[in-house]
């Protein structure tokens, strides 16, 4: 499916994690990555949930983890598994993510270049409806956190935005 195709209405964060999520290697810090494919995972399918690094041969499925659960995080539990979203980390190993920048005391943080092509977007629109050439949208965008959004850092956000696409 073709994102650009998509109405940004319809999004969730979850749609993004049909693509390979890029995450920091355990291991050697290199670039490595998560696939796990559609979400909510079926029991049967979570042994093709890994986690593996090109550069050094780290490979882990997600049926050897073991979990930790990070503490104050907010836990989506679903067939006995738990997953978290809505931190620079993967939902599944818990593991930092690859395309995460500080913006003043926050991170900006994507699972992958769709997520974060997904975001430029979005805050380009935001743009465009507050100058009245779109209509508000009830979208995954609308809840992304204000400061995010904020008129105010627009141009610096879009700026980060870049430069992770180039990371
Ligand atoms: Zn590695």
């Amino acid at each position: 499916m073709n994102l650009r195709n998509k109405d940004g209405y319809q999004t969730h964060l979850t749609d993004f994690l049909k693509y390979d999520i890029l995450v920091i290697c355990p291991k050697c810090s290199g670039k490595a990555i998560v696939h796990a494919g559609n979400f909510p995972i079926p029991p049967d399918a979570e042994h093709a949930v890994k986690l593996t690094c090109s550069a050094c041969g780290y490979n882990k499925r997600l049926s050897e983890h073991r979990e930790s659960l990070p503490s104050g995080s907010s836990v989506t539990a679903s067939a006995g598994r738990h997953y978290i979203f809505g931190d620079a980390i993967d939902p599944f190993f818990f593991v930092p993510l690859w395309l995460k920048t500080d913006f003043e005391q926050h991170t900006l943080w994507a699972y992958n270049f769709e997520h974060l092509d997904f975001l430029r977007r979005h805050l380009e629109a935001r743009h465009r409806e507050r100058n009245g050439l779109n209509p508000a949208n009830r979208s995954m965008g609308s809840r992304l956190p204000k400061w995010m959004t904020a008129q105010k850092h627009r141009a610096q956000i879009l700026k980060k935005l870049d430069e992770l696409q180039k990371g």
